[in-house]
């Protein structure tokens, strides 16, 4: 009977669709992810869009080198469907935070696949084994926090993830002190000064959110090619504005040794007081050879970064006659109302610092 046929043929309809219903709504929610800091954090929500709820651990201006979690950092953890880290050893508290929670979703490290810089000692001429150990201490940390103005939220740290926390210091201070202070591992971690590896990232990002909704996929690719080609075109940009700039005003002094990549795509050289981490400090030998190699080579700026205390680039300038060329970004933007409230503005922002300081 045509009419019976048709009327189970609504009645299944109608059950598919009820069935269908709450799977369909699930895929509209957007999937919590957590990001280890800012600038992976702004890459995921340019990807993931609407569908995404990020948490970023370590925010504007903060410096995920000495970074502590916090209980609310294990709690976002816990929930992520995605975790979105850095890798090359930028996150030394990573694996203590994934301990304290209960993670059972996909693990990204967004440098996943590209060609690192090797750890160089030239480049890594850290302070003193005193000097160093001291570091370590978790009250210099936070007197750096407190005056870079962090988010003071996340001082109240996370017990469970920094349970150990005193003992491990300890034993790292030592086991840094013996390695010669090799201690962030055998690779420069600070790849997305990269714009070529910030493709990279943006790739593996897409990959890792399509996997965790699927649903959603044909979105993440289609934000992924917008995504990629600004980046490409900024690198074109900067890659220009860099080109015009004469052989010998191509050596850059930043506070911590952050921008090899940079330096590496855009054949400038970077030179710093302090090593590849801002844990270890700039030795006095170090700071002596530095003022020395300034005014060898008649270098006319040096820059403070946002996440470094000022003072000891500030003495250097002072001594050596170099103005400060401006304040670069390294490692984490902005805030909203700054010049790199996204990873695209501040690689725009520190291209634009260095080629006006260069050039002047
Ligand atoms: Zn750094």
């Amino acid at each position: 009977m045509p009419t019976r046929r048709a009327f189970l043929n609504v009645a299944t309809a109608v059950l598919a669709l009820s069935l269908a219903a709450p799977a369909a709504a699930q895929s509209d929610r957007p999937i919590p992810v957590v990001a280890t800091f800012s600038i992976l954090g702004d890459m995921v929500k340019h990807i993931g869009g609407e569908h995404v709820d990020v948490t970023t651990l370590v925010g504007p201006d903060g410096d995920t080198h000495v970074y502590q979690p916090t209980p609310a950092d294990a709690r976002a953890v816990s929930e992520a469907r995605v975790l979105v880290v850095n890798g090359l050893q930028f996150e030394g508290w990573l694996d203590r935070l994934i301990d304290a929670s209960d993670f059972r979703g996909i693990r990204l490290v967004a440098t996943e696949g590209i060609e690192p810089i090797a750890f160089d000692d030239e480049h890594d001429q850290g302070g003193s084994l005193e000097v160093h150990a001291e570091e370590a201490g978790h009250d210099h940390d936070h007197d750096d926090q407190a005056e870079a103005g962090h988010d003071h939220d996340r001082e109240e740290h996370a017990e469970a993830a920094t349970r150990d926390h005193d003992d491990d210091h300890d034993d790292e201070a030592h086991a840094e002190a013996g390695d010669d202070h090799h201690d962030h591992g055998a690779f420069d971690p600070h790849a997305w000064q990269s714009l070529g590896h910030a493709v990279a990232y943006v790739d593996n990002i897409t990959a890792a959110l399509a996997q965790a909704d699927p649903a959603n996929a044909a979105d993440f690719y289609q934000n992924r090619a917008a995504y990629s080609a600004e980046i490409e075109a900024l690198d074109a940009e900067i890659r220009e504005s860099m080109a015009g700039l004469p052989a010998d005003r191509r050596i850059v002094v930043t506070s911590h040794d952050a921008f090899q990549y940079f330096g590496r795509d855009y054949g400038l050289t970077f030179i710093a007081p302090q090593g590849l981490s801002t844990e270890s400090e700039a030795s006095a030998k170090d700071v002596a050879r530095l003022i020395q190699q300034i005014r060898e080579r008649d270098i006319r700026a040096v820059f403070i970064e946002n996440v470094a205390d000022p003072r000891l680039l500030k003495r250097i300038a002072d001594e050596t006659g170099a103005t400060i060329g401006g304040t670069l970004y390294p490692g984490a933007l902005s805030g909203p109302d700054g010049p790199a409230p996204t990873y695209l503005d501040m690689m725009r922002h520190n291209a634009t610092t260095l080629a006006q300081a260069l050039t002047s």
